[in-house]
C-alpha cells in the first residue's frame, strides 16, 4: 500500500486514522505520513521518500533510528522471552543505572508511558501528603490522566482544547493553573493557598508549548515555595531526562524535587516511563505501603534491555556537548535564513531540542507561544515536508537531533531549512 492507502484504510480503523491526535497533521494539513522504515537521521515513507527526521519519536531516538547497539539488545534479551510478569536482570541494571544517573532518585518504579508515570506520582503525592490540590503551569503536558489535562500543552494546546471533554468538574477542581515562567504568580499562590497543595508538577525545561527555557529564579521559586509549604515539587522529566546531560536536567538547574519523573529516552524507543525520588516518599508505594500501583508489563525486559543500551552508549564523553554544538549550528543556519528572507522567527533551544516560534515577540510562556503565526507554521511546516524534512506537525511541540544528525545531515538540513523558508515567504 501506498501512504494515501494506508491513511484511508487507518481512517476507517482509527478515530482520525491514528493512534495518538498529533499525528493526524490536522494543524498542518496534508495527509500524515506513513512510515515504512528508520534508519540513522532518516525515515522512509510508504512512498519510498526519504525525510530527514527531526520528530525522532517525539524525543525518545537520541541515538537516532535502528541503533545498532539498540537492536542486539534487544534481539538478544527477546531470545530469551519476552516477559515474566516476574523481576528480571535487564530490569534491575537500567533501575541502576538511572537512578546512578539522577541523584535525588533513592528509589523508582517503572511503568510503561510517561503518563502513567505522572498520575501514578500524582497518586502517590496525594497520599503523602494528605491533600488534593495539584499546580500544574499552562501549557505544560504530563500525559492524559484526567487530574493533568488541564490547559495542557501538547495536543491540548494545537487543538486549542482547554481541558478534555470526559474529565469531571471535581478533578479539574483540584487543578490549579499557572503561567510558566511567572515567579511572582507562583509566590502568590503559595502564600494565600500553600498548605492547600499536594504538589507542584512542572517540566524544567517546558517541552510541550513548544520549547521555553525556564528563567532559573522561577525554577529556584519552585522548590521554595513547595519546600515551605509542605507539597512535594514534581520534576516532569519525561522529555528532558537524559536529554540535556547523562541524568536529569533538574541537575544543570540545581533544582532538586522530590519526585521525578522519566520516560522517552530511558526506554531506548520502546513504552518505557518511570517515577522515582525521596525513599520516605517512595516507600509509600505498594507493597511497601498503602498507595497502589502496578502493571503486567512494566518493567518489561525487553524494553529494559532497550533502554540500558542507550544509556550505556550515552555515557560517551563529548557526546552531549557534540549534540549542543550540531543543535547550535542547525538553529543559527535557520535563524539566518529567515532574517534573509524576511519572516519573523524565534529559535526557542536547549540543547538537542528546539521550536521555531513564527513571531516577532520572545516565548517564554504559553500566552507568548500562542502568539505565534500558526498560519505561517503550516504553510513552512509543507513546504519543509516537500524539502524532506519531517517535522513535528504543530508549532507547539520540539524538533529534536540525534547523534545521528552528524555535519553532513546537519549542513544538508540547513539547506532544505532555507528552501522551506524561501517558499514559505514567496
Ligand atoms: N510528560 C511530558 C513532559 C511529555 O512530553 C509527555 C509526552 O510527550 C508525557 C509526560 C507523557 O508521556 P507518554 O506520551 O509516554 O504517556
Amino acid at each position: 500500500m501506498n501512504s494515501e492507502e494506508g491513511y484511508k484504510k487507518a481512517c476507517g480503523i482509527f478515530p482520525g486514522g491514528v493512534s495518538s491526535p498529533v499525528r493526524a497533521y490536522k494543524a498542518v494539513g496534508g495527509h500524515p505520513v506513513v512510515i515504512r522504515k528508520g534508519s540513522g537521521a532518516y525515515v522512509t515513507d510508504l512512498d519510498g521518500r526519504e525525510y530527514i527526521d527531526f520528530v525522532l519519536s517525539f524525543g525518545p531516538l537520541i541515538l537516532g533510528h535502528a541503533d545498532p547497539d539498540v537492536l542486539a539488545a534487544i534481539t538478544d534479551t527477546a531470545s530469551r522471552g519476552l516477559s515474566f510478569g516476574a523481576l528480571s536482570e535487564p530490569e534491575i541494571l537500567l533501575g541502576e543505572a538511572v537512578t546512578r544517573a539522577i541523584p535525588g532518585l533513592e528509589r523508582i518504579r517503572f511503568v510503561n508511558s510517561g503518563t502513567e508515570a505522572a498520575m501514578s506520582a500524582l497518586r502517590l503525592a496525594r497520599a503523602f501528603t494528605g491533600r488534593t490540590r495539584i499546580v500544574k503551569f499552562a501549557g505544560g503536558y504530563h500525559g492524559h490522566s484526567d487530574a493533568l489535562l488541564v490547559k495542557a500543552g501538547s495536543g491540548g494546546a494545537t487543538f486549542g482544547i482547554p481541558t478534555s471533554a470526559g474529565v469531571p468538574d471535581a478533578v479539574v477542581h483540584d487543578t490549579i493553573v499557572l503561567p510558566y515562567n511567572d515567579t511572582e504568580a507562583l509566590r502568590d499562590l503559595f502564600r494565600r493557598e500553600g498548605k492547600t497543595v499536594a504538589a507542584l508538577i512542572l517540566e524544567p525545561v517546558a517541552g510541550n508549548m513548544g520549547v521555553v527555557p525556564p528563567d532559573e529564579e522561577f525554577l529556584m521559586a519552585a522548590r521554595d515555595v513547595t519546600q515551605e509549604n509542605g507539597a512535594l515539587l514534581i520534576a516532569d522529566e519525561v522529555i528532558t531526562g537524559f536529554r540535556l546531560t547523562y541524568g536529569a536536567a533538574q541537575v544543570l538547574f540545581g533544582m532538586e524535587p522530590d519526585l521525578t519523573l522519566l520516560g522517552k529516552i530511558i526506554g531506548g524507543g520502546m513504552p518505557v516511563g518511570a517515577y522515582g525520588g525521596r525513599e520516605d516518599i517512595m516507600r509509600m508505594i505498594a507493597p511497601e505501603g498503602p498507595v497502589y500501583q502496578a502493571g503486567t508489563l512494566s518493567g518489561n525486559p525487553v524494553a529494559m534491555a532497550a533502554g540500558l543500551a542507550t544509556l550505556v552508549k550515552l555515557r560517551t564523553p563529548a557526546l552531549y556537548s557534540l549534540l549542543e554544538e550540531k543543535a547550535r549550528i542547525l538553529a543559527e543556519e535557520i535563524s539566518r535564513a529567515a532574517q534573509q528572507v524576511g519572516l519573523p522567527l524565534q529559535i526557542n533551544r536547549m540543547g538537542s531540542m528546539m521550536t521555531l516560534f513564527f513571531s516577532d515577540r520572545k516565548v517564554t510562556d504559553l500566552a507568548s507561544a500562542e502568539h505565534s503565526d500558526v498560519r505561517l507554521f503550516s504553510l513552512f511546516h509543507q513546504e519543509a515536508r516537500n524539502e524532506g524534512l519531517l517535522l513535528p506537525p504543530s508549532q507547539f511541540e520540539a524538533l529534536f537531533l540525534s547523534t545521528c544528525h552528524d555535519d553532513r545531515v546537519v549542513s544538508e538540513a540547513a539547506a532544505r531549512f532555507r528552501r522551506a523558508l524561501e517558499k514559505t515567504r514567496a
